[in-house]
């Protein structure tokens, strides 16, 4: 399995998650908040090559970190994947819209200066600021929408600019976030759980709940579940053969 956006860090024992995720021979992106936790985060799945850790900067929380961003420059030359990154425009964040701008501008030169990642993108209520922002610095890398939420339209200008997407089972609960997945090329899907955050039942998701995802994706693609494991893996293949 796939979850190409979790935060291993913040569950309460990391180490067990990874074990596990090691055993169940998972495929993990582990995703940061903040730069001063990349380092730790990173070398708590060293030695295990299915999981990846992405050195990020969220959005929701640019406006107290971004004088961590010196921190993102010495470690950005070293690192493949970035996340999580973005802009939220939603009412609790707009209010430190133009930090959070400035903070993903400087990523994103940053990226394309050092030849372009990976990128996990949160972009709630920001979906068009997100794609102006890619356009503007067209050799940042390959953008991966997490947990997209953005109008039609919006997803049409995103597909149009060939950015991948991750899903995850609250998007396949949703109307709204099964017609999103039908509209996605099946070639730039991948699976996320963006746990501990996204929980079912309270429970947090773990990373191989992502399979949980699945079922809805052999519905919309009409192919087995087994096939639908096949194709994310050709998927992730593709993705990572980009950069
Ligand atoms: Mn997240």
């Amino acid at each position: 399995m796939i979850d190409l956006h979790c935060h291993i860090d913040l569950y309460p024992d990391p180490k067990e998650i990874i074990a596990k995720c090691a055993q169940k021979k998972a495929f993990v992106l582990s995703v940061t908040t903040t730069p001063s936790a990349f380092k730790i985060t990173n070398s708590l799945s060293e030695g295990h090559d299915r999981i990846r850790t992405a050195l990020g900067l969220h959005p929701q929380i640019a406006h107290e970190r971004y004088g961590e961003l010196n921190i993102f420059e010495e470690f950005i030359p070293d690192v493949r994947y970035l996340g999580e990154i973005g802009l939220d425009g939603s009412k609790f964040s707009k209010q430190h819209f133009d930090i959070q701008l400035k903070v993903f501008r400087e990523i994103l030169q940053m990226s394309a200066k050092h030849g372009g990642r990976i990128m996990s993108i949160h972009s709630r209520s920001a979906a068009t600021d997100v794609i102006k922002a890619l356009k503007q610095f067209p050799n940042a890398g390959v953008p991966i929408f997490h947990w997209f939420s953005g109008t039609s339209n919006e997803l049409i200008e995103a597909i149009e600019l060939g950015a991948w997407f991750s899903i995850n089972p609250a998007m396949t609960k949703s109307q709204k976030g099964r017609s999103i997945i039908e509209l996605i090329p099946p070639d730039k899907i991948l699976t996320e759980t963006d746990g501990p955050f996204l929980t079912e039942n309270d429970i947090p998701l773990y990373p191989w709940d992502s399979v949980l995802s699945y079922p809805t994706l052999a519905n919309i693609w009409k192919i087995t579940i087994d096939e639908v494991h096949q194709k994310l893996l050709d998927n992730l293949r593709k993705l990572t053969s980009q950069i």
